[in-house]
């Protein structure tokens, strides 16, 4: 039986540990799922395979407001310094800038952000279990089984798996990937900001998303961006492009990469176990940003769980009810970004030029400053058609090139 309390990080070699619900993962989606599973009421393990929490950091750090309240936690020193705009660029060299009056997203140290998150799970009650990889999962009886590497096993009712993006145990389990995966790759690097305030971003650098320049300070950023695959070489090249190379202020101070899933699968949910953050493809396909919606989702997950588990019931359709809950908060956004991710996809750099022209409109550039929403693009949108004033030709155009 598992007891409440701070976990003493020395386990012994070979036994098994028992509790309601076990969650995969002291990344947000983990730490905030296991908060609330433990405030539900569950004997409740977090289990992290690296020996602290926070680390390796892979991510620009940018947090929107929403995400901000969604983390349910002050900031604290996590906090590097407020954003109130954004410069976005065009591949022919157009610069559209945005101000916005108030605050819209900050800069985040990602290590403190974790731990903060991790340490609101143990004090709700939960066990957190570092070095501890999970290296497969079993069904056993009406409980779940997750050997540990080096001999332990945890036996829960309900597994949540919030193992990030390559998600080995949720695939394990029967949920399957995202559909999109794509790569990323950023460097921490001395760098002339033109203001703190601003982040950049830039278009049609490579296949994928976008490249992005998030200050991190008066000078220094991270530089970084998504791309279909070879992230690294797209990353070395951007660096030495005109716009970047001539504010670079010394060679990088570190460098992070990863995958960013796009897409969630069909079903978040199997016999026993969940799927959350990163590891159920909950991330915005129009930033990479996945701290938000894999945030949301973790509140849902961890009580779903709990409930479960109290009652005794984790069969298949008793944890489908997550799914359904996550994608009422969230699910439409994903859905709508994706669209418009598809959209951004099929542009030419012409087309895209074309298209920061007419965002560069005044009616649109204030809709843009007054309603812009990194969490929530798809309102953002529905704000600024009014204000584009589009002819019905310039629509059906748009409309063709989102659906081909
Ligand atoms: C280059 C880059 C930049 C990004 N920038 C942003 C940004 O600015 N804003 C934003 O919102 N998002 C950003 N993201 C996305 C964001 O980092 C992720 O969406 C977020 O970290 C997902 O949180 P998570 O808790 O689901 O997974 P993770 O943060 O990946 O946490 C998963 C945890 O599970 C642990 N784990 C994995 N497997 C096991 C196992 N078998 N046993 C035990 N533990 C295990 C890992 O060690 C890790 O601690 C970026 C991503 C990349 C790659």
């Amino acid at each position: 039986m598992a007891q409440k309390g701070i976990s003493p990080g020395l386990y012994p070699s070979c036994s098994v540990m028992r509790c309601d619900v076990a969650v995969i993962g002291a990344g947000p989606a983990g730490s905030m799922a296991a908060k609330h599973a433990a405030r539900t009421g569950a004997e409740t393990v977090l289990i992290e395979e690296h020996p602290s929490i926070g680390h390796p950091v892979q991510c620009a750090g940018l947090l929107g407001v929403q995400a901000v309240e969604a983390s349910e936690i002050p900031l604290g020193s996590a906090a590097l310094h407020p954003v109130c705009g954004a410069a976005v660029w065009s591949p022919g060299g157009r610069i559209l800038r945005f101000n916005a009056s108030r605050v819209r997203a900050w800069v985040v140290d990602r290590r403190l952000f974790d731990r903060a998150l991790a340490v609101e799970a143990v004090r709700a009650g939960a066990i957190l279990q570092v070095r501890s990889p999970v290296r497969r999962i079993r069904s056993q009886g009406d409980r779940m089984v997750l050997d540990i590497t080096g001999g332990r096993s945890i036996s829960a009712r309900v597994v949540v798996t919030a193992e990030g993006v390559m998600a080995r145990i949720a695939r394990q389990a029967g949920i399957g990937p995202s559909h999109v995966v794509l790569s990323g790759a950023q460097a921490d690097v001395p760098f002339q900001v033109e203001d703190a305030g601003r982040v950049e971003v830039h278009l049609g650098v490579s296949p994928g998303l976008f490249a992005w320049v998030i200050p991190t300070g008066p000078a220094s950023a991270r530089v970084g961006l998504c791309a279909e695959a070879s992230a690294c070489q797209h990353l070395r090249r951007f660096l030495s492009s005109p716009p970047i190379s001539s504010r670079l202020l010394g060679s990088p101070l570190g460098l992070v990469f990863g995958g960013l899933p796009m897409g969630p699968p069909d079903r978040t949910w199997a016999h026993g176990a969940i799927a959350v953050g990163d590891a159920a493809g909950q991330v915005k396909p129009t930033s990479g940003g996945g701290i938000y919606p894999g945030l949301v989702s973790a509140r849902i997950a961890g009580r779903v769980a709990a409930e479960a588990a109290l009652a005794g019931d984790n069969s298949a359709s008793r944890l489908s009810e997550y799914d359904r809950l996550w994608r009422e908060e969230v699910g439409r956004e994903l859905v709508v970004g994706m669209r418009l991710y598809r959209l951004m996809q099929g542009l030419s750099a012409r087309e895209t030029d074309q298209l920061l022209e007419l965002l560069s409109r005044p009616k649109v550039v204030r809709a843009i400053e007054e309603h812009g929403d990194i969490d929530r693009p798809s309102r953002l949108v529905a704000r600024m058609l009014p204000a584009l004033g589009w002819s019905s030709l310039e629509l059906v155009g748009l409309l063709r090139l989102a659906l081909r």
